[in-house]
């Protein structure tokens, strides 16, 4: 059983104060939720003030990156090590670090290793851009990040991965794609990788969220998908009525 998992990509958005201020409210609209792991990705300067927000709360944590080195003269990264006190997750990939800051499948290699080696749990992006699924490519760019994003690690270090679908052209758009045709992508061009990578058990034990325009009212379409396993959320996850629809739609239909 893979256990859905709901994150918030809160992208460069809120204030230290504001991100203190949602945390309070989505702590207790989601306090009765069961079975469904939540977590929410502030901007790193809030981290250390969410944290001490959600504690005790069932809401997990998590970074919206992480560079590979340990430590050094690289001004304005952050390393997973300094990372691990405070969160359990770290976004990895993501389609706007790939746009705007030339993040590579290489790159994100190098940060899920690191990620790994810190003992946090990637969440490792992956998705086509609209050229390149009107190319009829999406198949072929899907996997190619999925194999040389994941190259090399351990079927072991494998099985603590998430995956998060993300079409490039679905994520801030208003034009989400449909249930089946993510339930498609993720069966025939991440999980036919996966088990080439790890082995077909290890493949079927990993979670992979569906990223894009998602919204309270359109979760249940992909979350009664049996290959999507949860979801990658960027606006509906800075209010917390529309954060926690998607998360009490996941929890019916899972
Ligand atoms: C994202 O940024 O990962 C995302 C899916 O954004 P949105 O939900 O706004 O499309």
């Amino acid at each position: 059983m893979r256990v859905p998992i709901i994150a918030g990509n809160w992208k460069m958005n809120k204030t230290v104060s504001e991100a203190v201020e949602l945390v309070r409210v989505l702590r207790e609209s989601t306090a009765d939720v069961e079975k469904v792991e939540m977590v929410v990705c502030p901007p790193f300067v809030s981290l250390m003030a969410v944290k001490d927000a959600l504690a005790g709360s069932k809401i997990g944590l998590g970074a919206q990156n992480v560079f590979w080195e340990e430590k050094g003269a690289f001004t304005g990264e952050i390393a997973a090590g300094m990372l691990k006190d405070l969160v359990t997750y770290v976004i990895i990939g993501h389609s706007e670090r790939r746009q705007y800051f030339g993040e590579t499948d290489a790159t994100v290699n190098k940060r899920v290793n690191a990620a790994l080696k810190a003992g946090l749990t990637p969440i490792v992006c992956v998705g086509e851009t609209l050229a390149q699924r009107e190319a009829g490519e999406t198949a072929a760019v899907v996997s190619h990040q999925v194999l040389n994003g994941l190259a090399g690690l351990t079927a072991e270090q494998a099985k603590s991965i998430v995956l998060a679908y993300e079409p490039v052209w679905a994520i801030g758009t208003g034009r989400a794609s449909t249930g089946d045709d993510a339930n498609a992508v993720v069966a025939q061009n991440i999980r036919v990788p996966l088990s080439k990578l790890f082995g077909e058990a290890v493949a079927q034990g990993i979670r992979v969220q569906y990223g894009g325009s998602v919204t309270a009212a359109n979760a249940a379409e992909f979350m009664s998908r049996p290959e999507i396993d949860g979801a990658l959320v960027g606006g509906a996850s800075l209010k917390a009525a529309d954060f926690t629809g998607i998360i009490e739609a996941t929890a019916q239909v899972k």
